[in-house]
């Protein structure tokens, strides 16, 4: 294609004169691997086609919430009605309420739950209301894991423990980050420390159980268990950022599989997003009773928003969770992921390119590294141009992955047999390139 008819780096161009960078969400920039972004024009099932009109196979689906692929029969109908019926009205409706109840049925964890528009916000509030409750200030988050862009949460670890984290962003003030503890995903002897040193001090702990924003890596049970134990003694909140693996690693979330670890297992506060959108701005964050009756308008704790528990998004959540929570739904869906994982594996094993591949639900991760990593450092072990370059390869051949090799990826429940041979022919001939 040369370049004079290249639609996507037209509206790239055109896109950079009056929007930062040319995107509202900087991964979609590609600046991690090069190239143009592809601008979307449309999505069908488990493809979307770019403004050249060229189709991929997408392995992002929003980032998440397109559990269903694109454009689901019925979702789209439950969408098309409540537009009819109209888009916000700032008063309560009966959607928001069938929706805290499903959420609430289908994650044992969350007995009330507040609807809000995106994971950021619900991360932030879930924080807010965590120190409200407890009357605490100090947190602890580890390094990898990311709960959207909030202050308090945008730091990286100081230059020891018994330091408080440094801002990863402009423009926050290290004092908003003076109470936020970095820690190093899986580490014990960390976790220990950290509790010893601040324990009275904390309102809560944050983490993403299975980590998707360091591509994708689990805490081990034996360190989710001692955080859940630390927890309690001391009194702080365990808060599960499952915006990403709510609805997406199975039906209750990672706090379903970790319970199944560990039996009676369960975090005290829960953040979710995308799925329970199904590609609509909502998200929640709900946990016990007596936590969450500290929210206004019944308790101290400030917390509103005009759109949230909109009555579009809830429709198209409420039918994305009627989808999913039909009986077999994650075990297909699992069975394709893994699928897809072998195909890739075994396409690297005959390159003989190290790599090595994990997966739950829906949600999965890869690496160009021969054993999976447990950190954030590990993971940044990758060799960057070899990623780069199989993402290339894998665009070019209509096969589109995160743009960042510290990002997870997602299979939807109506990626076919004969898109995944596709995709595994087509690393199967970019293996090929990587291989020396
Ligand atoms: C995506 C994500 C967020 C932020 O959600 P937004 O809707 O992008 O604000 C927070 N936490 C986790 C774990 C996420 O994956």
């Amino acid at each position: 294609m040369t370049p004079n008819t290249d639609r996507n780096q037209d509206l790239f161009d055109r896109a950079r004169r009056t929007i930062p960078g040319g995107v509202n969400s900087p991964v979609r920039a590609f600046r991690a691997v090069g190239g143009t972004p592809r601008f979307v024009q449309r999505a069908q099932g488990p493809h979307f086609w770019d403004a050249n009109g060229k189709r991929h196979i997408d392995y992002i689906g929003s980032w998440g919430p397109m559990i269903l692929g694109h454009g689901h029969p019925a979702v789209l109908e439950a969408v098309q009605k409540a537009a009819l019926d109209g888009f916000s009205f700032g008063a309560p409706t009966e959607r928001e309420v069938e929706l805290a109840e499903a959420i609430c049925q289908l994650v044992p964890s969350i007995e009330m739950v507040r609807l809000v528009s995106s994971g950021t916000e619900a991360a932030m509030s879930a924080l807010r209301l965590a120190r409200g409750a407890t009357g605490r200030s100090k947190i602890i988050k580890f390094e990898g894991c990311y709960h959207g862009h909030a202050d308090a949460l945008l730091v990286k670890a100081g230059s020891g423990l018994a330091t408080f984290g440094n801002p990863t962003s402009a423009g926050v003030p290290p004092e908003v980050v003076q109470h936020t503890l970095v820690l190093e995903y899986n580490n014990l002897a960390q976790l220990e420390e950290a509790f010893a040193l601040h324990g009275r001090d904390l309102a809560c702990l944050m983490i993403e159980p299975i980590a998707g924003n360091m591509n994708f890596v689990r805490a081990e049970p034996h360190f989710m268990r001692r955080c859940r134990e630390l927890c309690t003694q001391h009194g702080a909140l365990l808060v599960f950022d499952e915006v990403m693996t709510g609805f997406r690693v199975g039906l209750g979330g990672a706090q379903a599989h970790y319970a199944q670890l560990l039996p009676g297992f369960r975090p005290d506060m829960t953040v979710l997003g995308k799925v329970i959108g199904g590609g609509m701005p909502l998200a929640a964050f709900g946990g016990p009773r007596a936590v969450m009756e500290q929210l206004a308008p019944l308790g101290p704790v400030y917390q509103a928003g005009t759109l949230s528990g909109n009555p579009v998004a809830t429709a198209c959540g409420l039918a994305t969770l009627a989808q999913v929570r039909q009986p077999g739904f994650y075990e297909a869906l699992a069975a394709k992921t893994t699928s897809l994982m072998q195909g890739l594996g075994q396409a690297a094993r005959e390159a003989g390119v190290p790599f090595c591949a994990d997966s739950e639900g829906g949600m999965f991760g890869f690496f160009l590294l021969p054993q999976l990593p447990r950190n954030y450092g590990q993971v940044m072990k990758t060799d960057g141009a070899a990623f780069n370059q199989l993402f290339h390869g894998l665009l070019d051949r209509g096969v589109y992955i995160a743009p960042a090799l510290y990002e997870a990826g997602f299979v939807s429940a109506v990626h076919t047999d004969d898109d995944i041979a596709q995709t595994v022919q087509a690393a199967r001939e970019v293996f090929a390139t990587l291989a020396r």
